[in-house]
Order: structure tokens, then C-alpha cells, then sequence
């Protein structure tokens, strides 16, 4: 008899909740669950087809040493060897672990545990790096830890929806669909989509502003004067709950209007209707996702943001606040249990030596990291360079996904020792480890993540276990183990780690931190089994309830106040005479990350087949790109060859190439070979919306 299994969708930050079937023939079919209140069970092109992508073709099924199948104590006693030589010698900053918003909580944890508590240094970093991380340091600095104020409720209850840097109708298609669904129940809604693009998310827009890449702090800084000088702040709640207001607004008074013009290249009545609109309506949310994140300036773009609401007190009631959309289904959990450099565990900070302290204790760790440390593009510049000799890649395939990707893979080649934990045996990172980790995938794993609205949910194991793969947290405990760390990797199952996890999470907490989840810290497993979706916090003692954050203050500031931040408005054009045109990379409706998954779909594949450019039509005439024509675009890193897709929707001096595609679908289509290793100076995050570069005819 067919079995049916609730889990949770692996692709995007929306979360949504899913019944998968398995057919007496193996056959597996998924649909929306209409229990999960993240989706309702709806779900986009990508959920539906997940059941089409859980087959064994290309997958690593065994440990492998230097190419050759190895057993599991083998690989694992050589990791623990490897890396404990290249500590003992040169210290443990001299090894890195480089992680995935792919992975579930519980290895998410595991890793942290290991690296910053056992091992004693900061060096795990995430892809989630890549994603959100200009969002954390944001609400870090406005709120003083990283919460997302609001729930998806919100979009639908709000009667003006901003998105910014989002093209949510690909990118987060069931929240696009809940979205339209409320729009077209009260048409009075109104949406404004800002990105310089104009996407299939414009179609719903009552307002387009196509904006300048990297004008969004000029924009917001603009409507954060306008709301002062139009008298539509909120006295009382600046005055109550913030910190810094009198600096912001001088500092957002000194841009003159015409260069504001100027910064965001929009004309004077599209800035002044979305600034009367914004000033005239009270329930307000503004989703911003990567077109916000991925930037030189992403940390000021969401302090400029956040300003703005925390200034007309439009933040934590029904229908108001600033919301972050994450990329990958568990950037958020990852998050939680310190899966950035520069984060410990629960949300404390890596900085705090009573944070540090408090970890430890908990841990009884013979040590715990003392600083931050390397944050993506900066670790694998210290491999470079040698000063990681040793790195453990676990889900995720930097040498498509990095920016300045060739010189990435270089330094992973010249490693003197690389282990990768992946499902797949052929991948462009795969091929450059010394020890390769079989790795469980969606439908075999078994564990939690966290979605953008700070639901945590289950993703539960529905396959059987392939040959010889095993658990991610499983691989590191028994790495840690075989360490010397016995006891404090002693986990059997990962009902035991989120137990843990979560005892940290309350631990000696008191109520002065936002992520608590201490009711979970006893959970027995067969109530770990049946864990129903539920939103953080949950102290123990209390059941699960629809929370929103900051409505009457209760920031995590040590005066309980948010922070203004004063923001000068970066100067945006990298473009110069040898490269003219801007490159923006992102997603495509049908695919995800690397498509290790979604290219085993034809269903999807067929959506777009390959990969191409978007330019607009004059930018094609001027360098002789007909439609369809082959293009080579150039930066002084690389370079890739796709196909030209000549569209108005491009703007002039600009480029759109997709992120997906290695270079072994195409001619070369690694696009981040070509995006330059720039990052926001405060969240580390690569700048992939606004790199510099030349395209000819190929
Ligand atoms: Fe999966 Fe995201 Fe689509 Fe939901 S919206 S089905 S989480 S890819």
C-alpha cells in the first residue's frame, strides 16, 4: 500500500510543507500539505516536481580515499588524523569547514559544535554567506540580534506590499502566489516591485521602479527624509524604542534630491508617488531578498530599510515591518545554531566573552572560539594562500558558486587536504577532494529547518538509506570521536541534537534573547517524530503561538532600544570604459543552486533549457548581438559564452545571466568566474548584482 509522509519542501526559504507518496513500485509523487501554515498546500513548478529528482543516477553511494572506494573507518579515521596533524602543527585556525544552507539544523549544529567548541576556532562558514547574510548584520545592528520581526501573514494583511531586490513570482513562488491570491481579493492592495530588471513579479506591481543597480540606500535614505519632512513618523515609538534618530536624518538631509535622482536614475514623479505612498499608508511591509543582500552595501540597504519602518513605528503589528526573504530552506537554521563565522550558537555573539562563556560551559568544551572567524570569500582566500591547509566542503559546489570561481577552485586544488560531503559522486568540487563523504539527500535525511518566517519544521526520511550513505551530523560526530571528543559527540539520533540544541537555546537565558526554544530541550523521540511546524520563540513552559517582534519595543540592545544607522549612500557605477556594462546574476523559475537536483527533471529543464544572456535591444545592436547569438562576457576574472536572449526588460548597460549552469551544459556558462570577489565590508557578502564587465559576439 502507497505511504504518505509530511515533510518539507529542500529548495527555497518559503518552507512550504509537503506529502510525499511512495507507490508500492517506488514511484514517488508529492503534493502541498494543506496542514502547513506556510504554504496551505500550495507549492511552485519546483515542489511539484521534487518526486522526479529522488533517483540514484550520479549519486556517491560509498566513501572514496584519492578516487579509490575506501570503508567509513577508513575516510573517517584519516579525517581525524589529517586534521588533528594540521592543528597540533599550525594551529586551528589553520583548517575550515565550508557548510550549506542545505543542510538540516542538527548537522548545521554538530559542525558549530565541533569547530568553534572543539576544535577552538571560527573558521565555519556558509554558502548561506551568499544568500543573507547583509540581512543578519542589519538586524543585528538595528534590533541587536537577528530577527525577522514578522510573519508571511503580514504580505497578505498589508495594504502596500514593497519588494525590493526580489523577484519573488521565481524566487519565492508560493509566497508570490499568496500574494496575488490577497491582491486579487482586495484589489485596493497596492505592490511596488524596485529591482533595475523588470521581472514576471512586475506583472502584479502597480509601480515599477527600475531602479539603478546598488540606488536602493539613495532611494530609501530619500524616503526616510520625506517621512520626516511629510510628518509621517511616529514620535512617540522613536522617542520610546530607538536609538540614533537625529544622526540618521542629518545624515539622510544632506542628499540633495537631484543627486538622489542622479544615485537611483529615477524619474522625479516615480520617487514621489512611491514616497506618498509609502508615507500615506499605514500597514506597510518591504520584502527585500538578494537584489538587497548581494551587494557591496547590502548592510546599509537593510539598515536604510529598516530605518524607515522603525521611524513610523510600522514594525511587529499585523500587516507592518521590514521582512527578509531567505534563499535556501535552512539559511535561517543554520543561522540559529552559529553557522556563520562570526555567530556562536543560539544567537549569542562570537564577540561576547559572557556569550562565549555561557557556550562553553555548556558544551564542556576544552576551548571555544575566540574571534570571528573567515567569512566565505576570505576563507578560501586563506586556502589560497595556505593558511587553511586543511577544508571540509559539505552540500554545497563553491567552485560553481563563488564568485571569482576559477581562482576558487585553484586554491581548493592546491589544498593539501580536501573532504567534501556530498550526494553526488561528479561534481565541479568533487573532483578536487582527497577524501569524498557520501551524504544523505531530501527524502533520505531526516531532521529540522527553518524557513523565513522563522517556522521551524521537519523534514523526515521517506527512502530507504542508499548503499552506504549516512547523515551529515553523523559523519562529524564521528569525526569528533574519533578526535578525542567522545562525550560531547556522543549522538545516536537527531532528536538528541535538537534536544540539545534547543536546552541551549534556554540556557541561562531569562528571557533577554529572541531565540529561545527551550520548550523542545527534553523531546523524546517519538514526539520529535510528530513535531508539527512551529514558530521560534517557544520558551519552555509555553506552547507554540503566532509571534511578531518589536511592536512595543523589547530590542535586544542592552538598553532595549533599536538603533538608527546613520548611512552615507555608496557611490554605485563600477563600470568603467574597458568594462561598460553591468552584470547581474540570479535565479530562473524552474531551476535551483547548481541543478544538481532540478536538471534531473526534464519537466523543469524545460522551462529553459540553457543558459543565455538578457540584454536590451539597443545594447545588442551597438556590440552586433543578434537574438540567440552566442556572447562572451568578460571581467578581469573569467569568462563565459551563453546565448543572447535580447529583451526590454533588460536595461540599457546592463546583462542578466543566470547562476545555474556549470560548463559542462555549455560551451562555459560559470557565470560566477566572471563576478569579482567584492563583498559588503560589514556582512561579508559577495556583491553578484553589480560586477563590471564587457560582452562581444562570439
Ligand atoms: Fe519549494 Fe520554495 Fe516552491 Fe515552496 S516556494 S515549493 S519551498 S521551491
Amino acid at each position: 500500500m502507497a505511504a504518505e509522509t509530511k515533510t518539507t519542501c529542500p529548495y527555497c526559504g518559503v518552507g512550504c510543507g509537503v506529502i510525499a507518496r511512495v507507490d508500492d513500485d517506488g514511484k514517488v509523487s508529492v503534493k502541498g500539505d494543506p496542514d502547513h501554515p506556510s504554504n496551505f498546500g500550495r507549492l511552485c513548478s519546483k515542489g511539484s516536481a521534487l518526486g522526479e529528482t529522488v533517483d540514484l543516477d550520479g549519486r556517491l553511494l560509498y566513501p572514496e580515499i584519492a578516487g579509490e572506494r575506501a570503508s567509513w573507518d577508513e575516510a573517517l579515521d584519516l579525517m581525524a588524523k589529517r586534521f588533528g596533524e594540521t592543528i597540533a602543527e599550525h594551529g586551528p585556525d589553520a583548517v575550515a569547514f565550508y557548510v550549506s544552507g542545505q543542510l538540516l539544523t542538527e548537522d548545521y549544529y554538530v559542525a558549530n559544535k565541533l569547530m568553534k567548541g572543539f576544535i577552538g576556532s571560527g573558521n565555519i562558514d556558509t554558502n548561506s554567506r551568499l544568500c543573507m547574510s547583509s540581512s543578519v548584520a542589519g538586524h543585528r545592528r538595528a534590533f541587536g540580534a537577528d530577527t525577522v520581526p514578522g510573519t508571511y501573514e503580514d504580505i497578505e494583511l498589508a495594504d502596500l506590499v514593497i519588494l525590493t531586490g526580489s523577484n519573488l513570482a521565481w524566487c519565492h513562488p508560493v509566497i508570490y502566489q499568496r500574494l496575488a491570491a490577497a491582491k486579487a481579493a482586495r484589489p485596493a492592495m497596492k505592490i511596488v516591485v524596485i529591482d533595475p530588471r523588470r521581472t514576471m513579479t512586475c506583472d502584479i506591481a502597480d509601480l515599477h521602479l527600475a531602479i539603478r543597480p546598488d540606488g536602493d540606500v539613495a532611494l530609501f535614505l530619500g524616503l526616510f527624509e520625506h517621512l520626516i519632512t511629510s510628518n509621517a513618523i511616529d514620535q512617540n515609538y522613536i522617542a520610546e524604542h530607538t536609538n540614533g534618530f537625529a544622526e540618521t536624518f542629518a545624515a539622510a538631509s544632506s542628499l540633495s534630491f537631484n543627486r538622489m535622482l542622479e544615485l537611483t536614475g529615477l524619474p522625479a514623479m516615480q520617487l514621489r508617488e512611491f514616497y506618498r505612498l509609502f508615507a500615506q499608508t499605514d500597514k506597510v511591509v518591504t520584502c527585500y531578498s538578494q537584489g538587497v543582500n548581494q551587494s557591496s552595501s547590502g548592510t546599509d540597504k537593510v539598515n536604510a530599510i529598516i530605518n524607515c519602518h522603525l521611524a513610523t513605528g510600522r514594525i511587529g503589528r499585523p500587516g507592518m515591518g521590514p521582512f527578509s526573504l531567505t534563499g535556501q530552506p535552512n539559511a535561517m537554521g543554520g543561522r540559529e545554531v552559529g553557522g556563520l563565522a562570526n555567530m556562536l550558537a543560539a544567537h549569542m555573539a562570537i564577540e561576547s566573552a559572557e556569550d562565549r562563556d555561557r557556550v562553553q560551559r555548556f558544551w564542556q568544551s576544552p576551548r571555544i572560539a575566540v574571534r570571528p572567524g573567515l567569512k566565505a570569500v576570505d576563507m578560501f582566500r586563506a586556502v589560497a594562500d595556505g593558511r587553511i591547509k586543511a577544508l571540509w566542503i559539505m552540500a554545497t559546489n563553491p567552485v560553481v558558486s563563488m564568485p571569482d570561481a576559477d581562482a576558487v577552485e585553484a586554491a581548493i586544488k592546491a589544498c593539501p587536504f580536501v573532504v567534501v560531503s556530498d550526494v553526488l559522486r561528479e561534481t565541479d568540487t568533487t573532483r578536487h577532494a582527497h577524501v569524498l563523504l557520501p551524504s544523505l539527500g531530501w527524502g533520505e535525511k531526516d531532521g529540522t529547518v527553518t524557513n523565513s518566517e522563522r517556522r521551524i519544521s521537519r523534514q523526515r526520511q521517506f527512502l530507504a538509506t542508499p548503499d552506504e550513505a549516512r547523515p551529515d551530523w553523523w559523519q562529524m560526530a564521528e569525526v569528533g570521536r574519533r578526535m578525542g571528543f567522545s562525550q560531547a559527540f556522543s549522538f545516536q539520533a537527531n532528536a538528541e541534537i535538537f534536544a540539545e540544541h534547543a536546552s541551549l537555546s534556554g540556557f541561562e537565558n531569562e528571557g533577554s534573547r529572541d531565540f529561545d526554544i527551550g520548550a523542545y530541550e527534553a523531546i523524546a523521540l517519538e514526539e520529535y517524530d510528530a513535531l508539527q511546524p512551529f514558530q521560534w520563540p517557544q520558551p519552555a513552559g509555553t506552547s507554540p503561538k503566532l509571534t511578531r517582534f518589536f511592536a512595543a519595543g523589547g530590542f535586544y540592545h542592552l538598553d532595549r532600544k533599536a538603533r538608527f544607522v546613520a548611512i552615507e549612500p555608496p557611490a554605485s557605477d563600477r563600470t568603467d570604459s574597458r568594462f561598460p556594462l553591468t552584470l547581474n546574476t540570479g535565479r530562473v523559475r524552474d531551476h535551483w543552486h547548481t541543478m544538481t537536483r532540478t536538471g534531473k527533471s526534464a519537466r523543469l529543464s524545460g522551462h529553459i533549457a540553457e543558459p543565455f544572456a538578457e540584454i536590451h535591444p539597443r545594447d545588442a545592436i551597438e556590440i552586433g548581438i543578434a537574438e540567440a547569438s552566442l556572447i562572451e562576457i568578460e571581467s578581469p576574472h573569467g569568462r563565459v559564452i551563453v546565448r543572447a536572449l535580447v529583451t526590454e526588460r533588460q536595461a540599457r548597460g546592463s546583462l542578466f545571466v543566470p547562476m545555474h549552469w556549470n560548463d559542462s551544459f555549455a560551451a562555459k556558462a560559470r557565470i560566477d568566474a566572471v563576478v569579482a570577489p567584492v563583498t559588503d565590508p560589514v556582512s561579508g557578502q559577495p556583491a553578484s548584482k553589480n560586477v563590471a564587465v564587457r560582452a562581444h559576439r562570439f
